[in-house]
């Protein structure tokens, strides 16, 4: 086994390693004009399958990374924003791409904190996001049998009973301002 094997096999096994720690996640939209980059994990990770989101993206679900507004770096003044109604009767803003469109995060103002729903289709690598839990099944495609093993709702959970301890306290010190 001659030395520049071994050197090969040590930055292979070293961009693994990187690969795994990375948090830092990066996308954008369609023309390429308004890009992010995430900063933090997801608290948690929603596909949802209810009329908005259907409608919002034109498939049958979306799948969400809900994420602290601060933990996604972006020009968030050039997005362009409208208010929707949510079911909650509370503001639903979604923020766009104000050359193409793209719909890239949204914000339900029923939720405390400074939290965003971001379109995890417009990541550059949407694949290595996966759901922690369907909701809104109760409007989700017929044809579309949910997985075995994933949480899955009729309509919205509770926070209290399905986020993992870790991101019910980010979440705490997000309402309290303090992240
Ligand atoms: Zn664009
Ligand atoms: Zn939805």
């Amino acid at each position: 086994m001659d030395i520049d094997f071994l050197i090969l096999c040590r930055l292979a096994g070293a961009e693994i390693t990187l690969k795994e720690d990375a948090v830092e996640r990066e996308g954008g939209c369609a023309c390429g004009a308004m890009r992010y980059r995430l900063t933090a994990p997801p608290l948690i990770v929603n596909a949802c399958h209810c009329r908005d989101c259907q409608r919002l993206t034109g498939g049958a679900f979306a799948v969400n990374i809900w994420i602290e507004r601060r933990f996604v770096e972006a020009d968030h003044a050039r997005l362009r924003s409208v208010m929707l109604a949510a079911g909650s009767g509370k503001p639903h803003e979604v923020f766009s791409c104000p050359d193409c469109g793209t719909a890239l995060w949204s914000k339900y103002h029923a939720v405390p904190g400074d939290t965003v729903l971001l379109r995890s289709g417009t990541l550059d690598h949407p694949e290595e996001v996966e759901p922690d839990a369907h909701i809104f099944t109760r409007s989700k495609r017929p044809w579309f049998a949910l997985p075995a093993g994933i949480p899955a709702f009729e309509t919205m959970y509770k926070i209290a009973e399905v986020w993992p301890e870790e991101s019910r306290a980010r979440l705490r010190r997000n309402i309290a301002g303090e992240t």
